[in-house]
């Protein structure tokens, strides 16, 4: 086995909690008193896994492809933002072997969401739900997570070059 056709791709991603904005992580619409601010839906978990996948692949990250200052962006589902990392993925021979994933946010509870974020994702990038992994934290009240000021969220995606 080459272990150079294994690579391995992290993210992170914030943004701020306001009011009347609908919350959307990973394609789903949380029922939550306020959401994510942003160009596009502010798909936090979304753009954490796009920059994973472009870390594996040694491709830049997710402003260098879909920057906020593009009107073609704005409003934009993040589902079809992590599509196209896909279609750039496969483009240059590479597919996901599996990808891990934390949300950091104090409310709302997300554990009753995990299970359809991960049907979208898994959809999205065309592989089975197996090989995507979503966790939900809180940090305890701590720093701006805790303060309900924003959303994180943190991913990994390893992917496998086909020979
Ligand atoms: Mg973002």
């Amino acid at each position: 086995m080459n272990l150079s056709n294994i690579r391995i791709g992290n993210g992170y991603d914030v943004h701020r909690l306001v009011e009347g904005r609908k919350l959307i992580l990973g394609g789903v619409e949380v029922p939550h008193s306020m959401g994510l601010d942003g160009h596009s839906d502010a798909d936090a978990l979304i753009h954490a896994l796009c920059d994973a996948l472009l870390g594996a692949m040694g491709a830049g990250d997710i402003g260098a492809y879909f920057p906020d200052t593009d009107p073609r962006w704005k409003g934009i589902s993040s589902l079809l933002l992590l599509k196209e990392v896909m279609r750039m993925c496969r483009e240059k021979g590479f597919e996901v072997a599996n990808t891990d994933s934390v949300i950091v946010a104090q409310k709302p509870k997300l554990s009753p969401h995990l299970e359809e974020m991960k049907k979208n994702l898994a959809t999205a990038m065309d592989v089975e739900t197996d090989q995507i992994n979503i966790k939900a934290t809180t940090t305890e009240k701590l720093g701006f997570a805790g303060r309900e000021e924003g959303i994180a969220a943190y991913a990994v995606a390893l992917l496998v070059k086909n020979v």
